[in-house]
């Protein structure tokens, strides 16, 4: 078997104030696949995320990346280099507001870039070709000159899987990507990461709320309670005695 793309290796993390979001989390990621985390609000999802791109420092455990020991990195060149390979999608999308579309997607190469290039904010041709495909990806090449605060929500989560793919990562992060969005474009949105996801082949991991959105595009489902990893399975295992296990005896699948 090809060795897994992210192993997870009894992580922990307690933030300063003594809240214990993650207690001994064990997970394997193999590439390729479209894993979903679920679970209430505050059981750990946002914070695991953080921790696998070192966005959150974990208080113990270890994690793997393509074999490496990611605590192990340096900041600046190694960190970089796994922000690298590592893309990131956001709830709020974290765009630049008052640059155009093209610039917020060129943003992710400055990972490649020296101080100074970034610096100065030089891009080739060749770059702004590729910001450009990667924008067509996601359906919205013709926005591309337009200021990113003037398109609506859906449009700017596409903007920044566009900024994501620009990184040329193996693996996709997404915190809450649609929990900003209405029901037809939260489909939308993950629409387009289904399809880098099997087009591309990057490996993705998303938190998400509704049960409707894992059923759909979830290859494998892991549920957090408490910071524990209380469910792994295919999203058709989620059984309704699982889901009041995760969610609490009270709960309802609003879907
Ligand atoms: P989820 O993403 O599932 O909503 P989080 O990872 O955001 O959960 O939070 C897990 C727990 O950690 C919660 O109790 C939350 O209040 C706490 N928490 C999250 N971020 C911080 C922080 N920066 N400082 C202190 N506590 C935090």
């Amino acid at each position: 078997m090809t060795p897994p793309l992210l192993s997870v290796r009894n992580l922990s993390k307690t933030y300063p104030n003594g809240v214990r979001a993650l207690k001994g989390v064990n997970l394997e990621v193999q590439s390729g696949e479209f894993l979903v985390i679920i679970g209430l609000s505050g059981s750990g999802k946002s914070t695991l995320l953080r921790c696998l791109n070192r966005l959150h420092e974990p208080t113990s455990g270890q994690i793997l990346f393509q074999g490496e020991d990611v605590g192990q990195l340096q900041k600046s060149d190694g960190i970089r280099q796994l922000r690298k390979n590592i893309g990131m999608i956001f709830q709020h999308f974290n765009l630049i507001p008052r640059q155009s579309v093209l610039k917020n997607v060129l943003m992710g190469q400055l990972a490649e870039k020296s101080t100074w290039q970034s610096f100065f904010g030089l891009f080739s041709d060749e770059d702004k070709k590729e910001a450009l495909q990667n924008l067509k990806l996601v359906g919205i090449a013709d926005k591309a000159l337009q200021r990113a605060d003037h398109l609506s929500g859906g449009q700017k989560q596409r903007v920044a899987i566009a900024r994501a793919l620009t990184q040329k990562p193996k693996l996709i992060l997404a915190d809450e990507p649609v929990s900003s969005l209405d029901p037809a474009t939260s489909h939308a949105v993950m629409d387009y990461l289904k399809k880098i996801n099997q087009e591309l082949g990057i490996t993705v991991i998303a938190n998400l709320h509704f049960l409707s959105l894992v059923r759909k595009y979830a290859t494998r489902v892991v549920a957090l309670k408490d910071g524990e990893i209380v469910f792994t399975g295919r999203p058709e295992e989620i059984t309704e005695e699982w889901f009041h296990r995760i969610y609490g005896e009270d709960a309802h699948d609003i879907s």
